[in-house]
């Protein structure tokens, strides 16, 4: 079989399990809409199917869905230049998942952090499909032959499984490049917010404390709230990013900063050597404001039409079904199967 050329196609997901936060929105929407701008082929989907690998009221998860398209639209994405869906409106996902669960090897999934860190101490009571999930992120990426996927730096781990996945996958059915490699694209200064309480915890929609994260729809007054409340030390800001890196929660703090202005951690320690957390704080506070005032606002107007988002997310399974349908036909040919 001659080697397969992929084009450019860059794939990335978010899961509706609510309060899309700093972190998604710095260390992967944001990229998205950078992404897209570019003129390049993407796709961004909505991964309900990753969030019910724990339990979900299936009402709030429906209004979830429609939160996030909502927010993916709010923070810049247009279905007309990329192809906007939900994960179960595309059976093509599953369907290529379960091939990858019997590719996938258990050694390799039994070593994923995320599993470890979300099953926590009550393994044995965790779901199959929380432990199985990284097969189904490497089947939605790969249903598109996807070469590029924006992600924070926690996905990192998932992605390098993705890649495995592609490469046994070819090698045992002798198939050289059918499923391509992808490429993790990460956020040079954002790759990844932490807690706001504890900086050696990433930011995350499912941590239990509302404290420890900004909401992208939290309003002005929480948003200064939680800034203020954010833990930092004693010290005043530092001259030498090398001093800045041992303070974990004040790094985070100065690279949230960056990353909203778009410049460099270094730029703003020249700007605020020196001075104690409690000056630059409400500095922080107005520019989270500025950024996410306007999309907060946005999410709601577009949240006043659900229909208008429903139709945005079924045409956009459409588009999506056109790219996954004949790789998912040629895989099961592949293996054998018939479809
Ligand atoms: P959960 O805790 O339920 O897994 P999450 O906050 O990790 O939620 P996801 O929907 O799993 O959110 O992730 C969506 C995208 O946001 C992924 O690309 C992920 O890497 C990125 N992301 C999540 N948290 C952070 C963070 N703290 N900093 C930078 N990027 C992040
Ligand atoms: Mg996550």
């Amino acid at each position: 079989m001659k080697i397969k050329q992929h084009k450019k196609r860059i794939f990335s997901g978010v899961q509706p399990t609510g309060n899309i936060h700093l972190g998604n929105y710095l260390g992967a929407v944001k990229n998205f809409v950078k992404l897209q701008k570019l003129g390049n082929e993407t796709l961004f989907c909505i991964v309900d199917l990753h969030a019910i690998t724990v339990w979900q009221d299936p009402k709030v998860l429906q209004s979830s869905i429609r939160e996030l398209a909502a927010t993916f639209i709010a923070c810049g994405l247009d279905s007309k230049k990329s192809v906007l869906f939900s994960q179960s409106q595309v059976s093509s996902h599953v369907e290529l998942a379960w091939i990858f669960n019997c590719v996938a090897r258990m050694g390799w999934l039994n070593r994923m952090t995320q599993f470890k860190d979300k099953a926590g101490k009550n393994k044995e009571n965790a779901s199959v499909g929380l432990f199985a999930y990284p097969a189904l992120m490497a089947a939605d990426i790969l249903a598109y032959h996807a070469t590029h996927v924006p992600v924070g730096e926690d996905q990192k781990q998932h992605l390098e499984l993705t890649r495995d996945i592609a490469t046994k996958f070819n090698n045992d059915f002798q198939v050289p490049n059918f499923f391509p490699n992808p490429e993790p694209i990460i956020e040079q200064i954002a790759p990844r917010i932490m807690n706001l309480r504890d900086g050696s915890k990433k930011m995350s929609k499912s941590d239990t404390s509302d404290m420890s994260r900004i909401n992208i729809q939290d309003n002005k007054d929480l948003i200064a709230l939680k800034v203020r409340k954010a833990k930092t030390d004693q010290e005043p800001i530092p001259e030498d990013i090398v001093d800045l890196e041992k303070r974990p929660e004040a790094n985070n703090l100065i690279n949230i900063y960056a990353s909203l202005i778009d410049c460099t951690p270094k730029d703003v320690l020249t700007e605020y050597c020196g001075q104690p957390f409690s000056n630059f704080k409400p500095k922080l506070a107005e520019v989270l404001v500025s950024e996410l005032g306007p999309i907060s606002k946005k999410i709601n107007q577009l949240l006043e039409h659900p229909d208008e988002i429903d139709k945005v997310l079924n045409e956009g399974a459409i588009k999506a079904k056109k790219i996954s349908e004949p790789i998912i036909k040629d895989t099961y040919k592949i293996l054998g199967l018939s479809k």
